[in-house]
């Protein structure tokens, strides 16, 4: 018996065939993969999974693929670090950190989303990948096309940072800069779709594209010791992630595998630039308004999120929250993760970081639960905007005397 049995609407219940489609026919509500719950419960347990491999495919049989991963060998498994720093700061004695800043291989949380995507892609027949991107997806599909060998056209908006495109060219895709933003791009790439029959991992392969993000929430529970922690915050773009970490948790209750059921509140973090998902949380809001980006958080900046109502229905069903900040305090959570735990992140952990300090402000989460922080990408991609917010190094000559010198300005030892 396969893992899957079809696919079902959301929002009307309506089933379809497996196949490469995302929307209902009737509703355009998004489809997801049924699982064959029944096969796949038997087999499933703390030690089978500790039996896996140091990635996210140790979770393989709770994944939408029938056959072994065809791309992303190693791709998740990333550290949950305790943030014993940056904990002191914000007031949470209990903090910790899922760094997917350092997944493999092209450090940020979308390899699992394209390791899964890809998988199925080639399970469907598929020579040819392509996606919509903020600039993540396309460095991870580039990357995983060339391992895979399928082909690649990736379309980005033309303003990306130059780390995310040079890591996208340097794989051998073929990349569209689109004179646009995402929002455009991505209904360009809706209309290239049906015409090319091209697999968009992020369109065409959505419900499966999504669900290698529940391995962020298995991985996060296994590590804390099969529990579910009180609270995870999470950079919400088209909002996907979010929503499929708490699936994932829930997944694991289900099957037995948690020792504390599923406590755990759901936090959307956005930068107030590009912000439809928490401003309709703030304000109460049954339908989020699409909006126009305007933020250096580029990798999050989607003003007309796929999965929006999901993510919203993810936050108000766990009884979570949401924050959004301004740019400049995008820079301060980048420089804050980075002086206290060592971690650089990108834009969107900065927008993460700080969207915790403020949900801690407002008194969220208690000083000794435990709270989890997803930090999705790394900081050497999107350097420009820390660029000149970091100071310099100080210049001297290769003497002794000139670091003595150097020694006694103030302009060294500002330990943070
Ligand atoms: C894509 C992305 C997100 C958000 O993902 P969604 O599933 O679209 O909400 C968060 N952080 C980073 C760094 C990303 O690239
Ligand atoms: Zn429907």
């Amino acid at each position: 018996m396969p893992k899957t049995l079809g696919m079902r609407c959301r929002e009307c219940g309506e089933e379809y065939p497996l196949s490469p489609i995302h929307v209902c026919e009737l509703c355009f509500g998004p489809l997801e993969v049924i699982m064959n719950w029944e096969e796949i419960a038997p087999r499933v347990s703390r030690k089978s999974i500790q039996a896996g491999p140091p990635s996210m495919w140790r979770y393989h049989d709770l994944l939408p693929v029938e056959g072994p991963p065809c791309v992303g060998h190693n791709v998740g498994f990333t550290p949950l670090v305790k943030a014993e720093r940056l904990g002191k700061k914000l007031g949470l004695n209990n903090l910790y950190i899922k760094n997917d800043a350092v997944n493999h291989p092209t450090l940020s949380f979308k390899d699992r989303v394209v390791a899964t995507a890809l998988t199925k892609a080639r399970e469907f027949g598929f020579d040819t990948v392509a996606c919509a991107s903020t600039g993540n997806l396309a460095n991870s599909v580039a990357a995983h096309a060339a391992e895979g060998g399928f082909k690649a056209y990736i379309f980005i908006p033309s303003d990306l940072e130059q780390g995310k495109v040079l890591g996208t060219l340097v794989y051998g895709a073929n990349v569209l800069a689109v004179k646009g933003n995402y929002d455009e791009v991505n209904r360009l790439c809706a209309e290239a779709g049906g015409k090319y029959g091209w697999a968009f991992v992020n369109i065409t392969l959505r419900p499966y594209y999504g669900d290698g993000s529940k391995t962020f929430g298995y991985e996060i529970a296994e590590q804390l010791g099969w529990r579910a922690p009180d609270h995870i915050v999470v950079p919400c773009a088209g909002g996907s992630l979010i929503s499929k970490i708490y699936k994932g948790l829930n997944e694991m209750n289900r099957l037995g595998l948690l020792e504390n059921g599923v406590p755990t509140r759901m936090y959307a973090a956005q930068a107030t630039g590009c912000s439809p998902i928490t401003t309709a949380i703030q304000t109460n809001a049954e339908v989020f308004r699409p909006q126009k980006p305007n933020t250096i958080a580029k990798s999050i900046a989607i003003g007309n999120p796929a999965d929006g109502y999901v993510a919203m229905d993810t936050v108000r069903k766990s009884a979570g929250w949401a924050a959004d900040v301004t740019d400049d305090e995008v820079i301060e959570g980048i420089k804050l993760l980075g002086s206290t735990e060592g971690i650089f992140t990108e834009t969107a952990g900065g927008v993460t970081v700080m969207v915790t300090k403020k949900l801690a402000e407002q008194g969220r989460f208690g000083a000794d639960d435990l709270v989890v922080i997803a930090i999705t990408g790394n900081g050497l991609k999107t350097q420009e905007a820390v660029q000149g917010h970091l100071g310099a190094p100080v210049l001297i000559q290769p003497n002794l005397d000139a670091l003595d010198q150097a020694l006694q300005t103030d302009k060294l030892l500002q330990v943070v």
